[in-house]
């Protein structure tokens, strides 16, 4: 093996990193390996894993499960074209979606990343309207703050202004935005809270095709959380206009936010649905994007009769089989009571830091904390902080946050919560 500093010579010139630059200064840490909750870097230090790897790792890394279902599956075929074939770990997977999402969700189509994910809904709510002969209907709408991707279509309907992609803005389709609510989760919905989008949807309704939204927690635009009766109300004005509600749970699915899904937090149930990022509990790359029977019929039935996507590795059976074993692994265990745990330990546990005056506010929710600063973070001063109090943390902007895979015990939690605090104490305001 290369020692780490040839290693990490030839990543800082030829590799590029996410939101990042070739020769960037922010310090990066080869990983030799995963295990549970635990990160082994090249150079021995053991970190605790406090991001899941951007929510995906629920199980923890290494997971004898997991690597079985790979093995298992992995004797019969890696990879088929699904074009013209069709194979059982698909259809199981499928089969269990629908079953465990709300129960307007009929049809599955497997792609393989979240970003795509959400192109297809967006393509699934303009071709819907062009087979009902509403043509017109072809923009999105969603609210400010929200984050649904990298890709072209992902960008348009993403937050314009928090500086993750304000730079294409003249490149991408124009969307319409409405403002944010203000309701926080355990708050009631106001009237104007509701009204910049209600205004919205009542003057351009008969030029859009869909509702866009992060239900409940929107992510990486902000680590903000919601009242579920925002939601329950957009549900409704959805209807009343005649518009279609794509919801993204490729951040929250899977129990992160104390429901499996968090649009039960409104006991609603979308005309779409993108999933992704834990749908394989890290393992690999796979979304997917559920429809209402309704939709899929009313495509199959209009012009041209065909739904126009179709990515080269569509249902990865690997994928599929390992999202399989991670999802029986999950709704197995009793992850509501993991949930709430983790959820108390990080309100009982991130409460001290609310004290710092650089700090704004402490949020929880499910197996979620932010810590919110006034100031963006230095990231390059940061996070070598972090690693040297042994734990894996990545801030943005002015958010410290954490997403514990589920595995987590109490004392690695403890551990984790301690460490971040002291950082955060430490940070001059
Ligand atoms: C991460 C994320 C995406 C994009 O998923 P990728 O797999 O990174 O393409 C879309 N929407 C939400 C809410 C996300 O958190």
């Amino acid at each position: 093996m290369q020692s780490q500093e040839t290693l990490l010579k030839q990543d800082l010139q030829h590799v590029w990193p996410p939101y990042s630059a070739i020769q960037a200064d922010t310090p990066i840490y080869p990983v030799k390996s995963a295990d549970g909750v635990y990160i082994t870097l090249m150079d021995g230090r053991v970190l605790i894993d406090g991001m899941s790897s951007w929510w995906s790792a629920i199980h923890g890394y290494n997971h004898p499960v997991l690597n079985q279902a790979i093995h298992t599956q992995l004797h019969d075929m890696a990879h088929i074209m699904f074009g013209g074939l069709t194979h059982q770990p698909a259809i199981d997977l499928a089969l269990q979606l629908v079953k465990i999402t709300p129960e307007p969700l009929q049809t599955v189509f497997f792609s393989d990343s979240g970003s795509v994910s959400v192109e297809v809904a967006m393509k699934m709510a303009i071709q819907y309207w062009h087979a009902k002969n509403q043509p017109n209907k072809k923009k999105l709408l969603t609210i400010r703050y929200g984050y649904h991707g990298d890709t072209f279509g992902a960008m348009s309907v993403s937050d314009p202004d928090n500086g993750m992609h304000s730079l294409f803005n003249d490149s991408l389709i124009k969307q319409l935005f409405a403002d944010a609510p203000l309701c926080t989760f355990e708050q009631n919905c106001s009237a104007e809270d509701i009204a910049p989008l209600a205004n919205k949807l009542k003057e351009n309704h008969t030029q859009i095709a869909a509702v866009i939204l992060e239900p409940i927690v929107q992510g990486a635009g902000g680590m903000r959380f919601y009242s579920p009766e925002y939601l329950q109300q957009v549900r409704e004005l959805c209807k009343q206009y005649d518009v279609l509600l794509i919801i993204d749970e490729i951040a929250t699915g899977f129990g992160r936010t104390g429901k499996l899904f968090a649009c039960e937090h409104a006991k609603i149930a979308p005309d779409i649905l993108c999933l992704g990022k834990a749908l394989t509990g890290g393992y690999m790359t796979l979304a997917a994007t559920l429809a209402t029977q309704e939709i899929a019929d009313t495509i199959r039935l209009g012009e041209p009769g065909l739904f126009m996507h179709g990515p080269t590795f569509m249902a990865n059976p690997l994928a599929c089989a390992t999202a399989l074993a991670s999802l029986k692994l999950l709704l197995d265990s009793p992850w509501q009571t993991t949930v709430r745990n983790i959820e108390q330990m990080l309100r009982t546990g991130l409460q001290v830091c609310q004290q710092h005056s650089h700090v704004k506010e402490v949020r929880v929710l499910g197996a979620i904390g932010v810590i919110q600063l006034h100031q963006p973070i230095d990231l390059k001063a940061l996070q070598p902080k972090f690693v040297d109090a042994g734990v894996w943390v990545r801030p943005f902007n002015k958010l410290i946050y954490l997403m514990p895979p589920f595995i987590i015990s109490s004392a690695e939690l403890n551990s984790l919560i301690d460490a971040v605090c002291k950082v955060v104490a430490d940070i001059e305001p």
